[in-house]
């Protein structure tokens, strides 16, 4: 776990962890009927800054990196 965030806006180092669930959860591009991976953001508790953005299941995007999906297609013919 990465505990060196820091706030760019305030200085802050106290950052909190909060969950972007529901409708707001991050759907692989073309992955109609995917689960979607929650995504993790990590908001300053001084000023509420989101300092970064984190998907919590990375590995569901890993057959959508791009250009990797046009190789695929290739490889069906
Ligand atoms: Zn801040």
């Amino acid at each position: 776990m990465n505990n060196n965030l820091k706030c760019p806006e305030c200085g802050c180092e106290s950052i909190g962890r909060g969950k972007l669930r529901g409708y707001a959860s991050l759907h692989p591009v073309g992955k109609i009927f995917s689960m979607g991976s929650e995504v993790i953001a990590y908001v300053c508790t001084n000023c509420g800054y989101i300092v970064k953005l984190q998907a919590e299941k990375p590995y569901i995007f890993k057959n959508h990196v791009m250009g990797q999906d046009i190789l695929q297609g290739i490889g069906r013919f």
